[in-house]
């Protein structure tokens, strides 16, 4: 595991993935969370894994940062819709697979859930609409910018590329 330091990073950006969840107060509970191996993680009914990838289940601020596990706040993950749930977990794999690049986490997100055949168009403008209503956090000024991206990877062929 890496430094406090790289965690808070990861925090801040992925903090906006989604940021249509009110505000949590409660989140300044922190528990020791639950670790699940490689493949053995289940969100929504759907089996998720991210190669040799572990994932802490546990409670913090915010959906999901990555560092050398995939940690996931499943209390703040659980009342947003599945597709929406799995893409910040393929977000944060993405994070794992490139590095800190926001775009190029998404891109891999929204790529890898077309290919496995749940996301469509349409599941794409609503997850937009989601997070244009809420747009205004602080990370993300723009996530009609962000989303405009998302489209793209969306409809693009090839190889994911990270910058
Ligand atoms: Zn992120």
């Amino acid at each position: 595991m890496r430094s406090a330091a790289r965690f808070s990073v990861g925090l801040a950006l992925c903090l906006t993935l989604l940021a249509a969840t009110p505000q949590q107060d409660e989140a300044a509970a922190i528990d020791q969370g639950k670790l699940v191996q490689p493949g053995r993680l289940v969100v929504a009914g759907r089996r998720l894994s991210c190669g040799g990838t572990a994932t802490l289940l546990r409670d913090f601020e915010g959906f999901a940062v990555s560092s050398t596990v995939i940690m996931l706040n499943m209390q703040a993950l659980k009342d947003l819709p599945r597709p929406v749930q799995w893409l910040i977990y393929y977000h944060e794999c993405g994070h794992i697979l490139f590095g800190p690049s926001e775009t190029a986490a998404d891109c891999y997100a929204v790529r890898r859930a077309r290919r496995e055949g749940w996301l469509n168009q349409q599941a794409l403008e609503d997850i937009c609409a989601v997070f244009n209503i809420a747009g205004h956090g602080p990370v993300h000024p723009d996530p009609e910018d962000r989303c405009n991206q998302l489209r793209q990877c969306f409809a693009k062929k090839g190889t994911v590329t990270s910058r």
